[in-house]
């Protein structure tokens, strides 16, 4: 045992519905002692990303649910505090797959040393993190955006989809944006730089989007699923892709969106659609090369930004995922450890 108590976040029950704060717990107990070969790590920076919701019920997914009990699953950025291992010094920064904790032991497995000359810590779990590659992936791999083409995503102020509508812009593509209220449209187009942004929860969004959008949707970049996809369906153009990366509308005790699934179909066979779901892994091998050095350079020439939703200390996060969840984020959401 150590002298160091962790504090940690766990699942107290699964949700019924929506997730609310008594679905979590916070305990503290003594880190268990460091393994030989092992490193001790303390948080830096906590990720909460919305896959997070899906861990919490018990359906099949593709990655295992959250025990209840169990500590609440997530990718960090740490500080190796104590190091019995040659590949990793005291100082060096690290991202992990430790959880909603404060401090972890590791056998030293699955830690990838993050550069901090290349870009902030905070950076290696969003823009260029698991976020900025979905968007990477999905994009390149799945829409394959031509220049004069219109691409179209959801959420677009957050990890995913602002590195959506950056790459896609840069590839001469036109990037329209959906986002949730006048301030993150605004963001959208003057930071991210998306040709347009419509809001979502105008009355007017879906013909907002048909007037934005006058040659149709080529490739619509599925982040929530629910009402925005009803909305992109009748604007997809013949063969248009369709990366289907996530549905957050429907994560958290949603609407399923059973009542539009006759007309989706409909849509793929006539327009001749690909849909195609991915996991960001699935395209690793083929494409994280590629993805860093873009990221990297674009990062350092000032032509890729992003943004931040950073809470301090980690008895905030609960509050913080729950306020991701109903669209109140804006920007990566991440908590500060230390
Ligand atoms: P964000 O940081 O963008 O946070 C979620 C955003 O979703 C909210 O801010 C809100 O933005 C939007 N949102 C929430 N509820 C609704 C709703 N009912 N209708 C419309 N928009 C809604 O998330 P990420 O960028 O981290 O993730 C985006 C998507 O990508 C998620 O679905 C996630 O699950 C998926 N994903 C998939 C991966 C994969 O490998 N397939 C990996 C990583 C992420 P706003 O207010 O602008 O509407």
């Amino acid at each position: 045992m150590s002298a160091i108590v962790s504090r940690s976040i766990h699942l107290a029950s699964r949700p019924e519905g929506a997730a609310s704060l008594s679905d979590f717990d916070l305990r503290e107990a003594p880190l268990p002692a460091m393994p030989a070969g092992g490193v001790t790590l303390r948080t830096l920076y906590l990720s909460l990303d919305p896959y997070m919701r899906g861990r919490m019920d018990a359906r099949r997914s593709y990655a295992a649910a959250v025990e209840v009990g169990g500590v609440m699953t997530g990718e960090t950025v740490a500080e190796v505090i104590a190091s019995d291992n040659p590949n990793f010094e005291v100082g060096d920064m690290v991202t992990a797959r430790t959880g909603w904790t404060t401090h972890a032991v590791s056998d030293g497995s699955g830690l990838t040393k993050v550069d901090p000359a290349l870009a902030p810590p905070s950076a290696w779990l969003g823009v260029l993190g698991m976020p900025g590659f979905t968007a990477y992936s999905g994009l390149i791999a799945i829409g394959k955006p031509k220049p004069g083409e219109t691409v179209v995503v959801a959420a677009a102020t957050g990890p995913v989809g602002s590195l959506v509508g950056q790459l896609a812009h840069s590839i001469g593509a036109r990037a329209v944006a959906i986002a949730g209220g006048p301030e993150k449209c605004a963001f959208a187009t003057e930071t991210f730089g998306f040709d347009a942004a419509i809001d979502h929860r105008a009355d007017s969004f879906a013909s907002d989007l048909a007037a934005a959008c006058p040659d149709g949707v080529d490739v619509y970049f599925e982040n929530v699923g629910g009402a925005v996809w009803q909305a992109v369906l009748p604007l997809l153009n013949n063969f248009a892709r369709v990366p289907v990366c996530g549905l957050i509308a429907q994560y958290d005790g949603g609407s399923t969106g059973s009542g539009t699934l006759a007309a989706t179909m409909r849509e793929i066979l006539s327009r001749r659609l690909l849909l195609r779901g991915f996991i960001n892994s699935d395209f690793a091998a083929e494409h994280y090369g590629d993805f860093k050095r873009t990221v990297a350079e674009g990062l350092e020439s000032g032509a890729i930004r992003y943004r931040e939703d950073i809470s301090e200390g980690l008895e905030s996060a609960p509050q913080a995922f729950l306020r991701m969840l109903r669209g109140e984020n804006f920007g990566k959401t991440l908590v500060k450890l230390a």
